[in-house]
């Protein structure tokens, strides 16, 4: 179903005020199919001003965005990994999702009660990354049990993985995260098949106040950072009781207010970028007047693969892509137009598709 991001924190941090947030946008902003699949869940259109420019130019039917799904985990809590809180449930809502946003409070407000008792950001952060950390350590316990019987019989493999078990198991026990480790390209595909839990990329969305994005030194936020790897660790700071004002006046006022703060972009559009650079992903666009359509690759992808995207029959029947950039697009106005100019690049099964090509697929039936 695309791309899932999973929203985690202590209660009361403001996950819930962000999940809403986030969805509300949209629903407002642009006319774009939004869902609520479930209470929690909520899939967003990926806002794309390239894909807006493509939609001017040709003016097509249809235009329909990628879109990444954001899930409200709610639950997480000290003991979650032996069951406390919502545990078990919360770590399989985990487990799913693609990328994890791990929303830190870094705002004082004495009507909001902080399960600890006071505003801790460091504190805060070790809890859940613990629980996340005990949480693998139990599904390796389990694999590393089956695999010391696989590698007693003799199985090759099954040593190698053991081996390679222990080595993380080590690791976390000495508060390492998963994704922390250096490994190699047989190592990682191992350790990826395991839907380690800290393995998978982590985002702080650090809730500020108002004064903070005023450039106000905030001594919670400077200790979160401190407290974080600073080459490895992206932290957002977004002041989401804020956001969440702004987004009840009308869509063409917004701007003016966030400005006001100044905000450049909203906190959807900065958690997209960051998963999307985290991930590796890029978008690709196919155009013509019936419809403007954006589609989510991983960088590298070539291009049958990425034709496989719209379709599996694009893939196996792949002859050739035709490759537009946006700026030529937009000053040709269309694909014919482009022809004549000279314009479009033809490409082969070899071409590694770019970040914005427009893409026209040519494939047997
Ligand atoms: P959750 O338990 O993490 O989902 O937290 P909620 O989103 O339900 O928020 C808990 C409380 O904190 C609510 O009363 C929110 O209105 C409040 N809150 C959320 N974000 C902010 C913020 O940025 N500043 C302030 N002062 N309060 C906030």
């Amino acid at each position: 179903m695309g791309l899932e991001t999973g929203i985690v924190g202590l209660p009361n941090v403001g996950k819930s005020t962000l999940f809403n947030l986030l969805c509300a946008q949209q629903v407002l902003s642009e006319n774009y199919p939004f869902c609520t699949i479930k209470p929690n869940i909520g899939v967003v259109p990926v806002p794309d001003e390239r894909l807006t420019q493509l939609k001017d130019c040709i003016n097509p039917q249809q235009t329909i965005p990628t879109s990444i799904s954001f899930v409200d985990i709610a639950g997480l809590v000290k003991g979650a990994s032996k069951g406390e809180g919502l545990g078990n449930q919360c770590l399989a809502n985990i487990r799913e999702v693609d990328a994890i946003v791990h929303v830190v409070r870094c705002f004082e407000d004495d009507s909001v009660i902080h399960v600890a008792g006071s505003v801790d950001p460091v504190f805060d952060q070790q809890v859940i990354n613990e629980e996340l950390r005990l949480a693998d350590l139990n599904t390796l316990s389990k694999k590393e049990a089956k695999l010391a019987r696989l590698a007693k019989v003799g199985k090759k493999e099954a040593i190698t993985e053991y081996k390679l078990v222990q080595i993380v198991q080590a690791q976390l026990r000495n508060s390492i995260d998963a994704r922390a480790l250096t490994l190699t390209e047989d190592e990682a595909t191992w350790v990826n098949s395991w839907q380690l839990l800290t393995y998978k990329p982590m985002i702080y969305l650090a809730n500020v106040d108002e004064a903070t994005l005023q450039g106000q030194h905030n001594p919670h936020l400077a200790a979160l950072q401190q407290s974080l790897p600073a080459d490895t660790t992206q932290i957002i700071p977004v002041c989401i009781a804020l956001e969440a004002e702004i987004m009840r006046f009308p869509p063409e006022e917004r701007q003016e207010y966030l400005a006001a703060y100044q905000l450049t972009d909203t906190s959807l559009s900065q958690l997209i970028a960051a998963t999307y650079k985290l991930l590796g992903l890029i978008t690709y666009f196919t155009a013509g007047p019936k419809e403007v359509h954006a589609w989510t690759i991983p960088q590298g992808t070539l291009a049958p693969q990425a034709a496989g995207v719209i379709h599996s029959d694009f893939e196996k029947g792949f002859i050739k892509a035709e490759i537009i950039t946006l700026p030529d697009y937009l000053t040709y106005q269309t694909e014919d137009n482009c022809r004549k100019a000279g314009k479009i690049t033809i490409a082969g099964k070899n071409y590694v598709v770019q970040d914005g090509d427009i893409i026209h697929f040519h494939h047997h039936i």
